[in-house]
């Protein structure tokens, strides 16, 4: 009976370090949500308080730790920290146990932990400027084709069906939009991330997350134009949108196409 018990602990092991690697992962993404859309290097220099500018020391700059045991302020000046810090690296910290527990050491775990990553930050990004950088979209485009020779989920063919189909899905869309309303609706960076969403997820990947992004964005984006008052003119970006629905498809899109293949139509 000790074989299990053998067994769980390098789970256990294999848990935790994927749980403190996400996490130093997601600290550095923090340095490139902050510093790539002011076109600063995201090398150097290391970390310092965006408010009194000193620099951060090592045992400040824990990931989640540093930020409970200063109480979510500066130690040099007293000023909050963005409940950001910690809020990005806890995603990627869980994102990166959820995959492990669901993979282990398989390709697939790297590969999907970069496409969320990827779209963390864009999201980040997103909602922060109303920009998607070309720099993240585009070589996320080549990536997701790059892994789909990686994997035994999306062919090669898939991924590039899945590149077409959300690009040009998305670019019709905006030509329709601006021909109506005469102003862009769609932003060029919307229509690079789905690309990308396509790349790594294939045409049934692109079609669920139009899906989910397209009535979360409205369940969310109504009750928020409403209430600013600017009516349905006021711009939002679509970018988290997008995120959220190729997540979901990520944890539940198979889950949702066997559902739907086999219950609604009856194959
Ligand atoms: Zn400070």
């Amino acid at each position: 009976m000790n074989e299990p018990l053998v067994a769980s602990i390098p789970l256990i092991g294999g848990q935790i370090a994927s749980f403190v690697a996400g996490a130093i992962l997601g600290s550095f993404y923090n340095v490139v949500i902050h510093r790539l859309p002011l076109g600063q290097s995201i090398v150097r220099p290391g970390s310092r308080c965006p408010s009194c500018g000193n620099a951060l020391a090592a045992y400040d700059n824990i990931p989640l730790l540093s930020f409970l045991i200063l109480g979510g302020k500066c130690r040099h000046c007293g000023s909050a920290i963005s409940n950001r810090y910690p809020l990005v690296e806890a995603i990627s910290a869980i994102l990166a146990l959820v995959l492990f527990r669901r993979y282990g050491l398989h390709p697939q775990l790297p590969i999907e932990f970069i496409f969320c990553s990827l779209l963390l930050i864009i999201t980040m990004i997103d909602l922060d400027t109303m920009e998607i950088p070309n720099v993240l979209s585009i070589p996320g485009i080549a990536l997701g084709f790059g892994f789909s020779f990686l994997t035994p989920r999306l062919s090669w063919s898939g991924s590039l069906l899945g590149i077409a189909l959300g690009g040009g899905v998305f670019y019709l869309i905006a030509v329709l939009f601006y021909l109506v309303r005469r102003k862009e609706g769609l932003g060029g960076g919307d229509i690079k991330l789905l690309a990308m969403i396509g790349a790594f997820l294939g045409w049934k990947g692109v079609i669920f997350t139009i899906l989910v992004s397209s009535v979360s964005g409205i369940i969310i984006a109504i009750p928020l134009m409403w209430r600013s008052g600017n009516g349905l003119g006021s711009a939002l970006p679509f970018g988290p949108f997008l995120a959220l629905g190729a997540v979901s498809y990520v944890f539940w899109g198979q889950l949702f196409f066997h559902w739907y293949f086999s219950t609604l139509l009856g194959m």
